[in-house]
């Protein structure tokens, strides 16, 4: 039998359910809520991974919250200071009191007659279950037990440790040795002058090339501005110059990808010695922001190339030997570490079953509403981030929307809302539309989205400001039903 109802019950203790559990309750301090969390710590993937040099690669005026300034010199923070500025705004808020470890929810249906989601959570080795009037995940987007590693032939043939970084063991020693780090995304290019500093030498073997491109750690103008308007103000200006110059570098590059192509290939070609071969290893074979755009911070990735600690090889793996990597190109890469910087497994809502009045949602036949909702689930909210800017830029305006959203249903005293796609001439598309692998592998499992609003996923800040901070509630597409369970579509 249930043990207990709550208002809104948040899944997921990372950036986004701390940030969720924030407005809801400050807006609503009444309420009642928990954060359950299937780990036994707080702080998602910014504790999850423990890597050398894990770092954002996006700056900490807009990966931190609205609500809260970074008031930290650096805006490439690094992974432990992302962990504590999560961490002490729980505590700050009594968040931290909410939040209960080690609870793993695997299944949450919905009853319309009762107007509440009935939650299974693995606790302790046994099957609780909680209800709640809102459901509002913060689950990530990807597999928490184990990231993405191809077969590679031979891997067993090899004598020295093959790891993920997902699992970075903490005794690692790496000094001295030479270490092979295989990928090209954000974590190797991470990972890479990081390890130099102990690695006799660190070697990024990639299939192929991904952009990078190199910004300062610090960012000086967010730190004058914040001594000369202070913290709050200062934070809020930097945020928009920063969503400002992402969209627009994203912008460009979707339109005039060939200005955006070579304003990056000259950036690189400064950073790296004379005659480097920029073609084979920092030209990649698609456009600027088809996938993710790497940043290093002060160039430190070039740096290592420039002084030799560190070198990119281009080329496919044949397979493992004992002593390294057997290449195609016949080239043998000596290693005694080999690191799998080969991606993330993604995994939508955490791998939470979901029904609805006994009947099973197949999230592929769902449809995002205004990439926060789906089609015919009621009273339930996702947080998934922008693709192509911070995450927490779209996480914030979930939760003011979700306040906004609860906020009226108070004042009409409805109890349920669910979007209702009734348009025979919405198309289907992706959720995210991004040709990275990881996206491709895994995509098919998650719900769809709408050709157009407002079904459609914004991947625009300021778009997206105007329609979940300022956009009417009540849309028509959103439908709700009052306490006495009479349907009502309100307009
Ligand atoms: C190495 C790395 C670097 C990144 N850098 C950036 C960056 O610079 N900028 C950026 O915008 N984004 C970045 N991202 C994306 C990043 O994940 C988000 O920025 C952000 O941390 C996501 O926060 P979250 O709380 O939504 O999800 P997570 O951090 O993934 O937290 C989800 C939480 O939900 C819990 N959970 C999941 N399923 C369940 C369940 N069924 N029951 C109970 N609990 C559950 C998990 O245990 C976890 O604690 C990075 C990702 C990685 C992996």
């Amino acid at each position: 039998m249930p043990s207990e109802h709550l208002d809104v019950l948040i899944v997921g203790a990372g950036l986004s359910g701390v940030g969720a559990a924030h407005h809801i309750h400050t807006a609503f301090p009444r309420r009642t809520y928990a954060i359950l969390e299937a780990r036994e710590a707080s702080g998602g993937t910014w504790d999850l991974f423990r890597y050398p040099g894990v770092r954002s690669d996006s700056d900490m005026q807009t990966l931190g919250y609205r609500f809260r300034p970074w008031t930290q010199a650096k805006a490439i923070a690094d992974g432990p200071a992302i962990l504590d500025y999560i961490r002490e705004t729980a505590a700050e808020a009594g968040i931290d009191r909410h939040i209960r470890y080690g609870h793993k929810v695997v299944a949450a249906s919905w009853s319309t007659e009762d107007s509440r989601w009935t939650v299974e959570v693995q606790r302790d080795g046994e099957t609780v279950q909680l209800t709640a009037n809102f459901l509002y995940l913060c689950t990530g987007y990807y597999h928490y037990d184990g990231g993405y590693a191809p077969a590679f032939p031979d891997v067993e043939r090899f004598a020295g440790p093959v790891i993920h970084p997902q699992q970075w063991p903490e005794d690692l020693d790496y000094a001295g040795k030479k270490v092979v780090v295989i990928g090209s995304g954000a974590t190797a290019v991470t990972l890479v002058p990081a390890m130099t500093d102990k690695a006799e030498h660190v070697t990024m073997l990639q299939r192929s090339p991904t952009y990078i491109l190199a910004r300062p750690g610090e960012d000086k103008l967010a730190n004058r501005l914040r001594r000369l308007l202070g913290d709050p103000l200062g934070y809020m200006v930097t945020r928009w110059k920063n969503v400002a110059m992402a969209t627009l570098i994203y912008r460009l590059s979707r339109r005039r990808p060939g200005m955006i192509r070579s304003f990056i290939r000259n950036e690189t070609v400064k950073l790296l010695p004379p005659g480097y071969d920029v073609d084979t290893h920092f030209k990649p074979r698609y456009d600027p922001w088809d996938q993710r755009l790497c940043l290093v911070p002060d160039g430190d990735l070039f740096r290592a190339i420039r002084h030799g600690r560190a070198s990119v090889v281009t080329d496919e793996i044949a397979g493992f030997t004992e002593t390294g990597i057997r290449l195609r190109s016949g080239a043998d890469l000596p290693a005694d570490v080999v690191v799998t910087a080969t991606g993330l497994r993604l995994l939508a809502f955490g791998g939470i079953r979901l029904a609805v009045d006994g009947k099973e949602i197949k999230l592929p036949e769902t449809l995002a509403y205004k990439g926060m909702m789906l089609s015919g689930l009621p009273n339930f909210v996702f947080t998934i981030g922008y693709t192509n800017a911070s995450w927490t830029l779209k996480a914030d305006l979930v939760a003011e929307y979700t306040v906004r959203l609860l906020r009226h249903m108070d004042e009409h005293g409805y109890t349920q809302c669910v979007p209702v796609n009734d348009g025979p001439e919405i198309t289907e598309r992706p959720l995210l539309d991004f040709a990275a692998g990881y996206v491709q592998r895994s995509v098919h499992e998650f719900p769809r989205a709408g050709s157009r609003r407002p079904w459609q996923l914004g991947m625009s800040y300021a778009n997206d400001v105007l329609l979940l901070r300022h956009g009417r509630i009540d849309d028509g597409t959103l439908r709700f039903r009052a306490a006495e369970r009479r349907p009502v579509r309100s307009r």
